[in-house]
């Protein structure tokens, strides 16, 4: 906090920063608006979420939570589960947010979470934005593991890998002793897949996909790296691209599709973000793949497969998630993407959930905060007793280079007429004359939200 008491806040959804001391102009809040003065009707500029979702950064100490369990029912220090135990496997946003729904649900349900990680909580949509906005790996954090369990009064168990689950006896085996369990909910997340390379630097590949490898980026910037090669020239790896040549480091894209996005855009939109990134000092490696890495001295030599080699200092990769999905099929449970579930996110066990990346609806993942903030919600109710099934057919998906901001909602089906702007930055998608989709790039992309909320007939779900 600076001398005036000015508070940064970060949206949950998409790592957009509110800085107090700036405002946010364009939507009418004037520098100098205290987080308290926002209207409730504000909407994030980039992802269209709403006051509530504006979490406290940490360089500020954090407001008072209200805890809505019975003061008297502490959660003990080391759980082992119990009949009666909901536990959460995974301390992800999934994770994070079953608890949250069930704890709204459910004041007096033992509740535990058990994840690998640290635990803590952080804006994963953030990471690719976090040099941008002048930010940090620990800036990220928004809440202790230990600190946001107690406010919800659940207990956790952090750095604890679960290895099996006896679904017979309702026991979970961990790295840490056993655990019983009532209901599962498995919100294990993925990573970024393996690729096929050869060579003796392949090990120094940095597959970013949490808080955890990103450190391993910002490391190897602090210590002077100023070459970063990305592999992957989809949504992740755009965001990075723009993300890290803002603070001046020298990006090249290695895609193995002949545009980048491919799988989302239309070509004139996707040859219009490769044309901004390549204005930002982008070098696009387009219709290739990476053969090689090899330790070169003091930097790595990457072999393209058209021959070509580049020079670089870091590599990471963002060339798709694999959702993890070993432990559901160790244990029996039904897996094609992800781990198959019903709209209620229960797998073929009815006493096991699936949520968020490792999850498949109808053989869909919807790798969205707001699609798994929904989710839970279908979660908690099924638990609860008060059903909420999870419906999203055409998720908002917003790619965050704000030299070329885009918005998607794709519909469902293939029924649709295309309707293109004039000036090409704009595609609607009208069946029976009535918009199901849209595709908007640069000031377009400002109008998706409502055009979002026209095409779903459904509010944004908000953070209660
Ligand atoms: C760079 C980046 C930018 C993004 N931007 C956006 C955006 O702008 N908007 C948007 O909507 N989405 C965005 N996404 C996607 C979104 O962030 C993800 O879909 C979401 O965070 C996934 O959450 P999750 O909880 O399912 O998985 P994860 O965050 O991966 O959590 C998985 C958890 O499971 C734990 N775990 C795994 N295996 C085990 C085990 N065996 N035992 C114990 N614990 C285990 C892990 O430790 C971790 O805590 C972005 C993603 C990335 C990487």
């Amino acid at each position: 906090m600076g001398d005036t008491g000015y508070q940064r806040w970060i949206c949950e959804a998409c790592g957009f920063v509110y800085d107090e001391a700036k405002g946010d102009p364009d939507s009418g809040l004037a520098p100098g608006t205290r987080y308290a003065d926002i209207p409730a009707d504000w909407e994030c500029p980039l992802c269209g979420m709403r006051k509530s979702d504006l979490r406290l950064l940490r360089d500020t100490p954090a407001p008072a939570r209200s805890v809505t369990r019975s003061p008297s029912r502490r959660a003990p220090v080391t759980c082992r589960g119990g009949d009666d135990h909901v536990v959460i496997i995974g301390a992800g946003i999934a994770g994070w947010s079953v608890a949250e729904q069930l704890r709204l649900r459910m004041p007096e349900r033992d509740i535990l979470l058990i994840t690998a990680c640290s635990g803590d909580y952080y804006t994963k949509p953030a990471l690719s934005t976090a040099l941008t906005n002048g930010l940090g790996p620990e800036d990220l954090v928004v809440e202790s593991a230990a600190s946001k369990a107690a406010g919800l009064g659940i207990a956790v168990r952090t750095r604890t890998r679960v290895i099996d689950v006896d679904r017979a006896k309702r026991r979970i085996a961990t790295s840490k002793g056993s655990i019983t369990y009532g209901k599962l909910v498995l919100a294990l997340g993925g990573q970024q897949r393996d690729l096929a390379i050869q060579g003796d630097a392949a090990d120094q590949i940095i597959k970013i996909n949490d808080l955890r490898t990103y450190r391993r980026l910002r490391q190897r910037l602090d210590e002077g790296a100023t070459r970063v090669s990305i592999l992957g020239g989809g949504l992740i790896g755009c965001e990075f691209a723009e993300d890290l040549s803002s603070v001046g480091v020298h990006v090249d894209i290695i895609e193995p599709a002949r545009q980048p996005l491919a799988n989302l855009l239309v070509e004139g939109l996707s040859q219009g973000l490769r044309v901004r990134l390549a204005e930002k000092g982008v070098r696009w490696h387009l219709g290739k793949t990476l053969d090689r890495l090899e330790q070169g001295g003091d930097c790595v030599r990457a072999t393209l497969s058209c021959g070509q080699t580049l020079e670089t200092d870091v590599i990471i990769s963002a060339a798709g998630l694999q959702p993890h999905t070993t432990l559901a099929k160790k244990i029996g449970l039904q897996v094609t993407q992800g781990v198959c579930t019903d709209h209620d996110m229960r797998t073929a066990d009815p006493d096991i959930f699936a949520v968020g990346d490792c999850a498949a609806v109808d053989g869909r993942i919807y790798h969205h905060v707001d699609a798994i903030r929904l989710q839970a919600k279908a979660v908690a109710g099924a638990i609860a007793g008060t059903a909420a099934p999870f419906d999203m057919t055409a998720p908002l998906v917003r790619v965050k280079t704000p030299s070329f901001p885009l918005a998607v909602c794709l519909p469902a089906g293939s029924d649709c007429a295309e309707h293109p702007s004039a000036d090409g930055l704009r595609v609607d998608y009208l069946r029976d004359g009535e918009l199901v989709g849209f595709m908007l790039a640069d000031e377009h992309a400002a109008k998706a939200a409502s055009l979002y909320g026209r095409i779903t007939e459904r509010r944004w779900p908000d953070a209660s």
